[in-house]
């Protein structure tokens, strides 16, 4: 392995890593070119964090737009790198992920903390930024290890366990009202299951709309709506069961969207603390894994 040249070089054709995926910890070839417009922040992340810090093979064209990162509007510079498609895929999902997680904040910091002041949000599954290292696990979490989702919030007015339920977000292009079916992956849903069942403590869905909007040459992703459904109602909607399209290795559990409801609802569940009727149920009924 070569050490990489310092920052501010860029990926030259004598480079050993030149026609390699960037986020390919090995030696991926790949001719094609990824072209993101970003901070000076992101680039710097996203270089150091996901593409193994090699450089990019060119950086500039500064212009007022949105990062394909953070999705703020700001000065951004033109970089490109090597990465391979699939890699590409997860490079260009990151920014919807934040965008999402941004509208749970969001969420909790305009409809909730003025009338909630009992309630605390955490982010306890931040996104991490990750290369492509061949042969490892490639399943962000193992179920059987987990201890969060990707939120959780707690109720300081509760004596035993402050923790008062999980939030597991997830963030599609759909609106509920238009989806004939929700889809979420059987790792996902085992997940939700493993942590209620574990801790005792349950969990809410939140599924985040989230769009994307051009401001050519830049675009960024924007959260549209979101909804919400608890771990049993969820449940109770399964409609069945099978392979990912495209994927035959992996399933995911197709549920009625009926099961969700609009986030005005959220303020009256948590009005009637129905989490603490729904954690008494956890502990008659374990939600089940497959
Ligand atoms: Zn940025
Ligand atoms: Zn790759």
């Amino acid at each position: 392995m070569s050490s990489p040249p310092p920052a501010g070089q860029l990926l030259a054709p004598d480079h050993p890593y030149w026609e390699k995926c960037a986020r390919h910890q090995n030696k991926h070839t790949t001719r094609f070119v990824a072209h993101l417009f970003l901070c000076d922040g992101c680039a710097e992340r996203l270089r150091r964090e996901c593409f193994n810090d090699r450089p990019p093979m060119f950086e500039g064209l500064a212009i007022d737009g949105f990062c394909a990162l953070c999705n703020r509007r700001q000065m951004v510079l033109l970089r490109q790198w090597f990465v391979c498609q699939i890699c590409l895929g997860v490079v260009l999902a990151y920014p919807k992920t934040f965008a999402a997680s941004q509208a749970v904040h969001n969420f909790w910091t305009t409809q909730i903390v003025r009338d909630f002041p009992n309630l605390r949000l955490e982010e306890t599954e931040i996104v991490r930024l990750e290369p492509f290292i061949p042969g490892r696990r490639t399943q962000r979490r193992k179920s059987e290890s987990v201890t969060f989702l990707d939120f959780a919030a707690f109720d300081v007015g509760l004596d035993d366990n402050p923790l008062a339920f999980h939030i597991e977000m997830k963030a599609g292009p759909g609106s509920i009202e238009n989806m004939k079916q929700f889809q979420l992956d059987i790792n996902d849903s085992n997940d939700v299951a493993t942590v209620c069942n574990n801790s005792g403590i349950p969990a809410y869905i939140f599924h985040v709309q989230v769009g994307e909007e051009h401001a050519p040459p830049t675009r960024h992703s924007v959260a549209r709506g979101m909804w919400w459904t608890d771990c049993f109602r969820l449940q109770e909607h399964l409609q069945n069961v099978k392979p990912r399209r495209g994927e035959e290795d992996k399933h995911a559990g197709y549920y009625c969207p009926g099961a969700f409801r609009v986030m005005d609802d959220f303020l009256e569940e948590l009005r009637n603390r129905g989490y603490l009727a729904l954690r008494e149920r956890l502990a008659r009924e374990p939600l089940p894994t497959r």
